[in-house]
């Protein structure tokens, strides 16, 4: 069943053959205004059955038909009833007022969904009815203009329609200027003009050309199918989504449409020259007066288009800076006002500034537990209680994710920006209700300083990003920059960065500690004790960067730069005639990589070290993490013949009963135990019973953090093996090792020998 549009046309189209065959006179004439009748009904109920967003235009675009009807039924009642000449006549009174309502009715089509009104479609249709009139004015009318029929009015009245009808045609080439305004209604719509905009012509020719005049009765069927047209544009479905597209492609100067117009405005210099080479009479005042409104037009039509591309400049700009969810300013905004801020342009004086970098705490599981939606909903929530917490003096950006920067022009001082900072986590005590949910957040602060910690926004936004870390860790979740530095705080995000380039630099350098057999007092070998000489913040000890290194993955590059430099150690000392072993810290990361047996293996070779004189230290923790991973490497190290130990002992919550099963040669006990040995009865209990088990299990035993001789007496009283500490020897690098050993050795076999027998019989 074809749709209703279709059949109203088919039914239209069998009325107009029906028509055609009739003989000229009232009833054939009485058919056109019935299909005017019908077009009119049509649009009617193609409005009220679609109902478009604006109906408006549709009603006022059916008057004009009805308008049209009316005049076809005056001419059909002047011609055939009352005898009259219907050319010009009342008939044309009613045609006429047809115009400005389908003119005014494609006008608010072309507005769109109540945006504000675009010019450019009216300035477009007028600039091309002046030229069309131009030409008419020329061609039809100043000829006649001295003919005493009194035909003028008629040649006006008859040259007015196809100027009309071509306004229309260009009104609605605007409107369907886009691609996704060019929908079956309005596609009918425009057939139905360019119909009438051909009859009109036609019409108006037929005074000059005589085949057309007595064949006039040919233009019957065009007007009827004009209306037939309008009818069936209402009736297609697709007249619903008319008016509802975005105002935005109609402005657009396509290509078509400036030659459209150039074809319009050179009718003019075109006419003038059609007139001079032909040796006809030249309209060079009509070309004058017509030229002024047309030039008064383009200069319109120009001015609109500049304004229009200076707004979208505007927009894209403002886009561009802005955060698309919070509609806050972006990162980039940011960068920009703090550069602004502390380096200004020559003349300008640098102002001082705070930056506070705000993340929300558990946003990632708020987002995955809730959605993104709410997610989403609640960032914009943020995004507003920040801005009201920080007031005018300063500005909230966003700058991604989770984090939002709050820049504070003129605030100088630490203790001030970290009060800021108090007052914007004050304002998140208060719950967010969201549309479906309340939820309360929490946020971290990181705050750092132009000019005291950075002089660029890149470094600014970098420090405090840094700090931000640092509050995260922290209870209270405020950190700043500076404090951190002077701390020794968790530097680690800028540290990390440059660890690798402090890797290549030979920045990392291995300090040794001895360890010393109790029982004989020599010295059996060293650990290796990373140290970074760093350029800005000193030495660094492990736990600066360490951890760091785990989480971030370049303990694997970090372990081996130790382990190369204390074997190369190792080999250097061999080669001076002194045999000792040296041990090496690994980290859990290390018991995870499948190549570290091979580094481990490769390492030895190159530097032609026994591996019995390598030992490598795991905490017993690391060692529970991934029994079965760590068995597999414990193993594999194991079978290379390097002595294995465990670190800290004490410490974690590993059973003896358990590391026996992995192959291990020696247990370290921690220093929290061996510092009470002396003191503590509890501490000595411990070690005691350690040591007893550990020898029942075939381990050796290292004490560490032996401060003390008298320390060290009562560990050689337990039957510990050997002892490492302050109190024996201080990590030191490397070229104080010789002579450390010699003073050690000499010092202890002293003290052992002078006081074993006394402990002994304790
Ligand atoms: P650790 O393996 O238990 O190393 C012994 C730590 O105790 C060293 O601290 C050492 O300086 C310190 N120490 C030694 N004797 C005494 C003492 O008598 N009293 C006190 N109070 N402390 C003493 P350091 O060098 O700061 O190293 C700390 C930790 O960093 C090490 O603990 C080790 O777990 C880790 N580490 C050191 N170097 C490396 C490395 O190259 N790689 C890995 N993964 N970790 C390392
Ligand atoms: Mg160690
Ligand atoms: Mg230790």
């Amino acid at each position: 069943m074809a749709s209703l549009w279709a059949r109203f046309l088919a039914a239209g189209a069998l009325v107009v053959v029906v028509q055609w065959f009739l003989p000229y006179g009232l009833l054939g004439d009485s058919i056109i205004v019935a299909a005017g009748a019908a077009g009119v009904v049509a649009m009617v109920v193609g409005v009220r059955r679609y109902r478009p967003a604006r109906p408006l235009p549709w009603y006022l675009m059916a008057a004009g038909v009805a308008f049209w009807a009316t005049g076809d039924g005056l001419w059909t009642v002047f011609d055939h009833v009352l005898g009259i000449d219907p050319f010009p006549s009342g008939a044309d009174v009613a045609y006429l007022v047809a115009y400005p309502l389908f003119g005014v009715g494609l006008h608010l089509l072309a507005r769109g969904k109540g945006r504000a009104t675009d010019r450019s479609a009216l300035l477009d249709a007028l600039i091309v009815a002046v030229s069309v009139g131009l030409v008419l004015w020329v061609v039809f009318i100043a000829p006649t203009w001295t003919d005493a029929e009194g035909s003028t009015l008629g040649r006006f009245v008859g040259v007015a329609y196809p100027i009309g009808d071509l306004v229309l045609v260009t009104q609605l080439a605007h409107l369907t200027a886009a691609r996704t305004s060019r929908t079956p209604a309005l596609r009918l719509l425009g057939v139905g003009f360019v119909v009438i905009f051909v009859a009109d012509l036609l019409f108006q020719a037929a005074a000059y050309v005589p085949v057309l005049d007595e064949n006039i009765g040919w233009l019957d069927p065009l007007w009827m199918l004009a209306y037939l047209f309008w009818g069936a544009a209402a009736l297609h479905p697709s007249l619903r989504a008319t008016g509802e597209h975005e105002r935005g492609p109609q402005h657009t100067l396509t290509p078509r449409r400036v030659a459209y117009l150039a074809l319009a405005v050179a009718v003019l210099p075109g006419l003038v020259l059609v007139e001079r080479s032909m040796g006809l009479r030249e309209h060079n005042t009509e070309v004058t007066f017509a030229s002024l409104p047309l030039i008064a037009l383009v200069i319109a039509r120009m001015l609109g288009m500049v304004r229009r591309m200076q707004e979208q400049a505007d927009r894209l700009a403002h886009l561009a800076d802005t955060d698309f969810l919070t509609g806050l300013e972006n990162a980039r905004r940011l960068s920009s006002r703090v550069d602004a801020l502390i380096r200004p342009a020559a003349g300008g004086s640098p102002q001082s500034v705070a930056l506070l970098l705000v993340a929300v705490e558990r946003f990632t599981e708020i987002n995955d537990t809730l959605g993104l939606r709410t997610g989403d909903q609640l960032l914009r929530a943020v995004g507003a209680r920040l801005t009201t917490a920080v007031d005018a003096d300063g500005v909230v950006a966003r700058l991604g994710g989770e984090s939002f920067g709050i820049l504070l022009p003129g605030v100088a001082s630490g203790q001030r920006a970290a009060e800021r900072a108090a007052e914007v986590r004050a304002a998140f005590e208060e719950p967010f209700h969201l549309p479906e949910l309340t939820v309360t957040v929490d946020v971290a602060v990181g705050i750092a300083l132009a000019p005291g910690d950075a002089g660029t926004a890149a470094d600014l936004l970098q420090r405090a990003d840094v700090a931000l870390s640092a509050a995260r860790e922290r209870r209270d979740l405020v950190a700043s920059y500076a404090e951190q530095m002077h701390s020794g705080g968790p530097l680690t995000p800028v540290l990390m960065s440059e660890l690798l380039a402090a890797l290549e630099q030979d920045h990392v350098v291995v300090h040794f500690q001895p360890q010393v057999e109790l029982r004989s007092g020599r010295v059996l070998g060293v650990e290796a004790l990373v140290r970074w000489e760093h350029p800005v913040h000193g030495m660094l000890g492990p736990l600066a960067f360490v951890p760091a290194a785990e989480r971030t993955g370049l303990i694997r590059q970090l372990t081996l730069h130790v382990l190369d430099r204390s074997l190369a150690q190792a080999a250097a000392w061999r080669a001076d005639g002194r045999t000792i072993s040296v041990s090496v810290n690994l980290s859990v990361r290390n018991l995870l990589d499948p190549h570290f047996v091979e580094d481990v293996r490769a390492a030895l070779e190159r530097h032609r070290i026994p591996a019995r004189q390598l030992e490598l230290e795991v905490t017993e923790t690391m060692a529970m993490l991934d029994p079965h991973r760590s068995v597999e490497v414990l193993g594999a190290l194991d079978a290379l013949g390097v002595t294995l130990s465990v670190d800290d002992y004490g410490t974690g919550y590993s059973s003896l009963a358990y590391l026996q099963r992995l192959p291990l040669q020696r247990l370290k006990i921690d220093r929290s135990f061996v510092a009470g040995v002396v003191t503590d009865d509890a501490s000595a209990a411990i070690v005691r019973s350690t040591i007893e088990l550990a020898r029942h299990l075939g381990l050796s035993v290292v004490a560490e953090g032996v401060e003390d001789d008298e320390t060290m007496l009562a560990l050689l009283g337990m039957r510990c093996f050997a002892a490492q500490g302050f109190g024996l020897g201080r990590p030191v690098p490397a070229d104080r090792i010789p002579a450390m050993i010699d003073e050690i050795e000499g010092r202890v076999a002293g003290v052992v020998g002078a006081r074993v027998p006394v402990q002994r019989g304790a």
